[in-house]
């Protein structure tokens, strides 16, 4: 960490990857969850590491369906624990949603070691840990997949990010409203998910707590008019013709 110059043009992301590898030193991640970090990386670049429009109205849409749900979820796993715990908190108490830990690669060590980051950072219920784990998900990859009967499992509407496609479309098939963080248009995540938000989840998460907080003074009309006029291809075919005219933009300028 000491050893990266103040003045690198790449800090930012050189000290959030030295975070990414502090929490897999503490457990919290797996080396897979860097990988897929790294493909993320890769989509940061080509948005240009910014919220974009086509994010924005994500986030808004969102907001607007966490307000509406009867028993909102956050899923919780080892990359969003080491790069957004008190996003994650400050979103489960503003939209009063619960926390469930679900891990790809579930093993109880890490669980702990998870729940343990978002109770010190003030969360007051952490679902999914151990035997709390007692409900399944049928699941095509593995057809076990465990949740919790307070939380995803009975959830109407579940948050999740950097999420496998396979487990994204059981729970829209269970007939759940699903809204994924990923940076990436084309993941099969991104293309079932009932919204998308195509952003980096550090730069998500405290946009989306701002537009809970934002639009929590709305009536129940009027953020059902929002979420009506949400259409998720037309936000991911907007993302990918921004990437393609950004692309073009960037070839005439060398
Ligand atoms: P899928 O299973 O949906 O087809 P995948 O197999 O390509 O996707 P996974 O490893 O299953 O990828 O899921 C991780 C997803 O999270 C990837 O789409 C990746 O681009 C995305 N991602 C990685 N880092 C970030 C980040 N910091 N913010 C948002 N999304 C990210
Ligand atoms: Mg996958």
């Amino acid at each position: 960490r000491d050893l990266i110059p103040e003045n690198h043009p790449r800090r930012e992301s050189l000290l959030i990857r030295e975070k990414l590898i502090e929490a897999m030193e503490k457990s919290i991640l797996v080396p897979q969850g860097l990988i897929a970090h790294g493909r993320g990386e890769c989509f940061d670049y080509l948005i240009g590491e910014k919220t974009q429009d086509f994010a924005e109205k994500a986030i808004e849409a969102a907001a607007a369906t966490l307000l509406l749900a009867k028993t909102p979820t956050i899923s919780v796993n080892g990359n969003m624990a080491a790069l957004v715990p008190e996003g994650l908190i400050r979103l489960a108490e503003e939209s009063n949603a619960k926390l469930e830990i679900n891990l790809f690669y579930r093993d109880e060590r890490r669980e702990k070691a998870i729940a343990e980051v978002l109770y010190k950072g003030g969360a007051k219920e952490v679902l999914g840990v151990g035997e709390d784990a007692s409900e399944v998900i049928p699941e095509l990859f593995s057809q076990r997949r465990r949740v919790s009967p307070k939380g995803i499992y009975k959830a109407d509407v579940v948050l999740l990010g950097l999420e496998d496609g396979d487990r994204t479309e059981a729970l829209v098939k269970m007939g759940k409203k699903v809204i994924a963080i990923d940076i990436n248009p084309l993941s099969r995540t991104s293309r079932t998910a009932t919204i998308t938000i195509v952003d980096n989840i550090i730069r998500a998460v405290p946009r989306l707590v701002e537009k809970v907080k934002e639009l929590k003074s709305k009536s129940k009309e009027e953020l059902e008019q929002i979420v009506f006029n949400y259409d998720n291809k037309t936000i991911l075919a907007e993302s990918l013709k921004f990437i393609a005219n950004r692309l073009t933009q960037l070839s005439l300028s060398l």
